[in-house]
């Protein structure tokens, strides 16, 4: 494509929506191409007031994009939908579907549409996939050494039950995809349910939960179970004959893998209790929980060393995940790599429970959360504030950066302290 066929993505003008000449077609390929260069996840279309707003999910944060003029904005929308197979003559019901484009770089994109009327319209929003960055294994989620090694073990284990838990957004398919990447090496039998499938796993039986149909996650886990699976994955355990299922097929031998909405790793386990009642049973069956965030990576090429005048003793606990790493302070830059945004990548920040002794115990003995989490830290669980802190310490992303995504006392009194300085 020659440069002066490019389109200027963001300029966002903020009054009437523009007038694009292009085909629509041939801008949506260039805001995929444009848009996969910058890790955009999600790219919405969206009816406002008089116009077609344009804007993208990227790094986990909200970015303007484009505004049009209606007619141009509904042409634009109508492709999409037509490439994604989602009936684009629906006007009133929501509707959904799946294609893939190739860029005008020769990529291929694949992406999940999916449309819901609005007061002003229409919104459509579009999740991303790009094969070649594609799924990470369990190295690649940005975790250190020490939290890699403790979920590759709980992953190695022939049974038992691995909650991954965080709230919307924060990985945790990513994490479970990762961990089933693992395993896939063509020696287990593996089964998903999910809601919808994310990627296609060559080798994976991935089984959608189709409320119309009334398959929901438990429908669908009774019939799995009949076909003599080594690991399972659940999607979501979001009611009682789901989470029972899933305790018991972990304490009967069979690897079940599965994600649960909690702010904390013995949280989940009190989620978990308020659908089986059976201590002993999620006692026997759970083997690991990670509770997760994301958090966004400084750019190595234009991050800034912060000046701290006075010295910070990082604790012994956080200390010991450092490696060799001395510790330093940094902010977020600007450079061409990071298209002036400071950060390069979306990293996972994990706490991981390992169920040990202790734990099985305190759960049989219906001990609190407050406990078990207590136990855990004793035996040397690194809590999201600490690991949150070792990721500050090693110039992985900067104390601002985490305290957007964490609400803990002592990081913002660090924030406050070093932007003062
Ligand atoms: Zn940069």
């Amino acid at each position: 494509m020659s440069d002066d066929s490019r389109i200027d993505f963001q300029e966002v003008d903020e009054g009437a929506g523009e007038i694009e000449l292009t085909p629509p077609e041939l801008f949506a390929a260039n805001l995929i191409e444009w848009a996969l260069e910058r890790h955009v996840s999600d790219l919405f279309l969206s009816d406002v007031d008089g116009a077609v707003m344009v804007t993208v999910r990227r790094l986990g944060r909200i970015e303007p994009v484009r505004r049009f003029a209606p007619a141009y904005g509904h042409r634009l929308q109508g492709h999409f939908r037509v490439l994604a197979g989602a009936d684009a003559g629906e006007a009133v019901r929501p509707s959904e579907g799946r294609g893939r484009l190739t860029t005008p770089d020769g990529s291929t994109a694949h992406l999940r549409l999916s449309c819901v009327p609005t007061v002003f319209g229409h919104d459509v929003a579009i999740r991303l996939f790009d094969p070649r960055r594609g799924r990470r294994s369990i190295q690649q989620l940005g975790m250190d050494t020490v939290d890699v090694q403790a979920i590759e073990r709980l992953v190695r284990r022939k049974s038992g039950l691995i909650l991954v838990t965080g709230p919307v957004a924060s990985g945790k398919s990513c994490t479970l995809y990762a961990m089933l990447d693992y395993l896939n090496n063509g020696t287990k039998k593996i089964h998903t349910i999910e809601d919808p499938v994310e990627h296609p796993i060559s080798g994976i039986m991935q089984s959608q939960v189709n409320t119309k149909l009334k398959m929901d996650f438990a429908d669908l886990l009774t019939v799995v179970l009949r076909h003599s699976p080594d690991v399972i994955m659940i999607g979501e355990v979001r009611d009682r004959q789901t989470a029972r299922t899933a305790v018991r097929a972990g304490a009967s031998g069979q690897l079940v893998l599965a994600t649960v909405h909690s702010r904390s790793a013995a949280e989940a386990i009190e989620m978990m209790l308020q659908y089986e009642s059976d201590h002993k049973f999620l006692s026997s069956s759970l083997c690991g929980v990670i509770n997760q965030r994301l958090i966004r990576r400084l750019c190595p090429e234009c991050r800034q060393p912060f000046e701290i005048t006075d010295v910070y003793e990082v604790p012994d606990r956080v200390r010991t995940r450092m490696g060799q790493d001395n510790p330093t302070v940094f902010t977020a830059g600007q450079c061409n790599t990071c298209h002036d945004g400071g950060f390069d990548h979306l990293i996972s920040m994990p706490e991981v429970m390992v169920v040990d002794d202790q734990i099985i115990n305190a759960i049989s003995n219906r001990a609190t959360a407050t406990e078990i989490e207590s136990i855990s830290i004793t035996n040397g669980m690194l809590t999201l504030p600490e690991v949150a802190l070792s990721y500050v310490m090693r110039g992985l992303t900067s104390i601002d950066e985490v305290n957007q995504v964490l609400n803990d006392p002592v990081l913002a009194g660090l924030g406050r302290q070093w932007n003062r300085e």
